[in-house]
């Protein structure tokens, strides 16, 4: 705060409110989770959303991050594993274990078929520097091993997985404790796999973008309505806090923080607010809770804008015979060409309108300031 450069702060904040970016990073907690094998620690960007490198140190003995790339992802769904253990804990380990080893297949897959690829595929990226300055006729290879690159296990509905198991949310002891345990044994996998093929496979929470009406739907159809697990037409994102859940931003920040720490690959942690234009005192608090607790994390701010009748705030979801649409509260309006709706999909900031699945779960969300 008596920083001269805390003005920059208070634009931030100010921008945050208006238009949900920019998200922010603690370089304190950065430090402390992203360790190089020098026992250095590191603070670089995520790419998109939420991906982040896994620390790499080059031959000169220097970090890179940029230049790098993403062999591919493979996402496991956990409340696909939890249903099929019907709450015994032994059976869930063992299926556990074969789709670990599933996932391992596909991810195997992802890297031969990008085995024996010329630079001369995608010049641009392998060529003039994009990524790598390579020689025509010279394949990416050794850059799929060692660490350049990462491979990513993703992972989705930790939330429903744990309360289909012990009927316990992440929010109470028993359940954060079991979840905990999950991404642990994920990260395991992870790191079996690097050490037995010298390929940085991470663990990574999956955006699920639309994914998550196609997973929840193949669980309904596989298991039925269970209630808290398969009732929705989406499953939580990654470790995330259900939307649902009455909790406040800041205990939120606190309990994801720790599961933030074990998704190595990627994690976003987000708070849904209000309008908070007037409040910017209340965003600056919650950028330094950030700075304290959480390594990457981000405000839903809400900024709505009707064409038919000029309304700028919060554009709603309403249900009308089972199908849910946008209405502009001010007018009725709800031609969504005569209107913009800018939402925190998953990480990104989506404006083109979402599949039904993805449009109940935003519209469910409760506020946590
Ligand atoms: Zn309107």
């Amino acid at each position: 705060m008596n920083s001269k450069y805390y003005y920059l702060t208070e634009l931030a904040a100010k921008c945050t409110a208006k238009r949900m970016v920019p998200d922010y990073i603690s370089e304190k907690i950065m430090l402390q989770n992203k360790v190089d094998k020098n026992g250095n620690g590191n603070c670089y960007t995520c790419m998109g959303c939420r991906s982040f490198l896994t620390p790499f140190v080059d031959e000169e003995g220097k970090p890179k991050y940029y230049g790098r790339f993403n062999q591919g992802v493979v996402t496991v769904n956990l409340v696909d594993i939890g249903l099929s253990a019907e709450k015994d804990m032994n059976k869930f380990w063992q299926i556990f274990d074969e789709r670990m080893e599933l996932c391992h297949r596909a991810l195997q897959c992802r890297h031969e078929r990008l085995t024996g690829t010329l630079s001369d595929a995608a010049p641009i990226l392998w060529q003039y520097g994009a990524l790598l300055r390579l020689k025509k006729g010279e394949t990416i290879d050794k850059y799929l091993h060692g660490g350049y690159s990462t491979i990513s296990l993703g992972y989705a509905g930790l939330w429903e997985c744990v309360y289909s198991l012990i009927g316990k949310k992440l929010t109470e002891p028993e359940g954060e404790a079991l979840g905990l345990e999950i991404m642990k044994k994920l990260n395991e996998y992870t790191a079996k796999w690097k050490a037995a093929e010298n390929m940085d496979y991470s663990l990574y929470g999956t955006p699920l973008e639309s994914t998550t009406y196609k997973f929840a739907k193949c669980l309904q159809k596989r298991f039925g309505i269970v209630e808290g697990v398969t009732d929705r037409n989406y499953i939580t994102n990654s470790y995330h806090v259900h939307v649902t859940e009455e909790i406040d931003a800041f205990d939120k920040l606190k309990l994801e923080a720790k599961f933030q720490s074990l998704s190595p690959g990627g994690a976003i942690s987000y708070v849904e607010v209000p309008d908070m234009q007037d409040n910017l005192e209340a965003v600056l608090s919650v950028m330094r809770f950030i700075y304290d607790n959480i390594m990457y994390a981000e405000l839903n701010t809400k900024s709505d804008f009707c064409h038919e009748c000029g309304f700028d705030g919060q554009i709603e979801v309403v249900e009308e015979n089972g199908k849910l649409e946008w209405v502009c509260p001010n007018c009725g309006n709800r031609n969504t060409e005569k209107m913009n709706v800018a939402r925190r999909t998953c990480g990104y900031i989506g404006t083109q309108f979402w599949n039904q699945g993805r449009t109940q779960e935003i519209k469910e969300r409760v506020l946590h300031l």
